[in-house]
């Protein structure tokens, strides 16, 4: 079960929009769902949520999950490592 805070800073993720569209796109805000990035050895709990829309989600054909993540990656020209790190740079500016 996810705590209070947890569910906040979930929420907060899916606010933003997804990732993909808004920094590879320049779409902003594009509703989104998470994706739980996989580290090898890591329990799903502990693992990083990217926000990403349907269609980079689960339904396009250009989604991570129809491609997998070395594909996507490479079809993106963005790593899932990166999308992380722009989506917590969005987040921190959220923030302030
Ligand atoms: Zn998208
Ligand atoms: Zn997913």
């Amino acid at each position: 079960m996810a705590t209070k805070n947890e569910k906040i800073a979930l929420n907060k993720i899916a606010e933003l929009g997804c990732i993909l569209c808004s920094e590879v796109l320049g779409f902003e805000g594009t509703p989104a769902e998470l994706h739980h990035v996989r580290r090898y050895g890591a329990k799903r709990a502990t693992s990083p949520v990217l926000a990403l829309c349907p269609e980079h989600h689960r339904n396009g054909n250009d989604s991570i999950h129809r491609l997998g993540v070395k594909c996507f990656e490479s079809q993106w020209g963005i790593t899932c490592e990166e999308l992380l790190e722009r989506q917590n740079e969005r987040l921190g500016k959220e923030t302030k």
